[in-house]
């Protein structure tokens, strides 16, 4: 499947046919070796015992708690602090739990969004970096370190980030008189930082997932502005890209969805060849993304129930990164801590996330001379 041209941004529509009913649009371009090797972690950001990204998030952080009006102002104080540009609202729902009996449990899903300053509502289209924030009810005190606070940092650190690029990108484009109107010259970002993942009692439909399904119930029916280029803000999500259970040694996370293979591809290129390039410190038997080569016949319908099945059952294009196994020994216990993490690890992803945004913006045209 072809996937990508070359192209100034708001010159040429790369159309994806893909199968079925999925049309994507995007400007996806590799970024240079110099460019890469640009791409660079603050190891503070990541510290497990002081300040930074993740630190404050490896508390309990469950639902109806203190521990989840902490992580929020953890989340919100970041984006006003440090990337006050940034239009950040909060979606609200409550919920009973069968741990919790009458009682509404309250959910807050953070959307933290950058788009071209000349968008109108409805006019831009997201590439869409989720991760969620709540933590597991049982066992007392369970921490949730790769569930998933370490890939909620990984987010903030994305964010923060490509924020200058973006910034330079759009004030490229408006010196250039290229004042959008295609979808490339309208590609934004939003950072979805979700509630209530987990089941309180045992995973069901209805005891799970509680901020993804209440946001996509919601953004399928919020009707855009008449005349918008997208009808709903669900429709407005270019790729639906879920973290989960990321941050300890040898992860294998599989391409789950051939429909969005090609952005697979794209993430495991940007993983190689940033392992060729000695950027990365991590020295797993295997890349995180080993199934670059995946033959279109070996994609069963099993994925993994998570935050994106709302939105995938919707029509959303999901990429889903999460390792295969769960991290062993790990997942749901308490060694889900600070101490059980890879730090090697969990700088390499924050790395090849953010190269991947960046390549998802095309943000090599910000470097002509390279
Ligand atoms: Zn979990």
């Amino acid at each position: 499947m072809p996937r990508q041209l070359a192209a100034s941004w708001g010159h040429v529509l790369s159309l994806l046919a893909l199968q079925f009913l999925v049309v994507a649009v995007t400007a996806y371009g590799a970024l240079s070796d110099d460019v890469l090797r640009n791409i660079t972690v603050n190891e503070a950001d990541f510290d497990i015992h002081n300040g930074g990204l993740l630190a404050p998030l490896l508390i309990p952080r469950v639902p109806g708690t203190p521990g989840q009006a902490k992580a929020q102002e953890h989340l919100a104080s970041f984006f006003r602090t440090q990337l006050p540009k940034w239009n950040i609202t909060w979606q609200n729902s409550t919920a009973t739990t069968p741990a919790t009996g009458t009682k509404q449990v309250p959910f807050a899903n953070l959307i933290a969004r950058k788009e071209p300053p000349w968008t109108k509502p409805g006019q831009a289209n997201y590439l869409t970096l989720v991760a969620h924030y709540d933590s597991k009810m049982k066992p007392d005190g369970f921490i949730g370190a790769t569930d998933s606070a370490v890939p909620c940092a990984i987010l903030l650190h994305v964010a923060r980030f490509i924020d200058e690029y973006m910034t330079r990108m759009h004030d490229e484009m408006i010196a250039l008189g290229e004042l959008g109107g295609t979808v490339p010259m309208d590609m934004g970002v939003q950072i979805l930082l979700l509630d209530g993942e987990e089941a309180f009692v045992a995973w069901t439909a209805t005891d799970s997932l509680y901020g993804a399904r209440s946001l996509a119930a919601e953004w399928e029916t919020s009707m855009n502005p008449a005349m918008s280029i997208y009808k709903t803000p669900l429709e407005q999500i270019s790729m639906f890209v879920l973290l989960d259970l990321l941050g300890t040694a040898g992860p294998t996370v599989p391409s789950y969805f051939q429909t969005t293979h090609w952005a697979y591809q794209g993430m495991a290129s940007v993983e190689k060849r940033m392992r060729n390039l000695g950027l990365l410190e991590s020295t797993p038997a295997q890349s995180f993304l080993p199934e670059a080569d995946k033959g279109p016949n070996l994609f069963g319908s099993a994925g993994v129930q998570d935050d994106h099945i709302p939105f995938i059952t919707r029509g959303v294009p999901t990429l889903h990164l999460i390792p295969s196994p769960f991290p062993v020994g790990i997942w749901h216990t308490m060694n889900d801590d600070g101490a059980h993490l890879d730090p090697a690890t969990v700088r390499d992803w924050a790395k090849i996330v953010t190269a991947f945004t960046m390549e998802w913006l095309d943000m090599m045209e910000l470097f002509p001379e390279q």
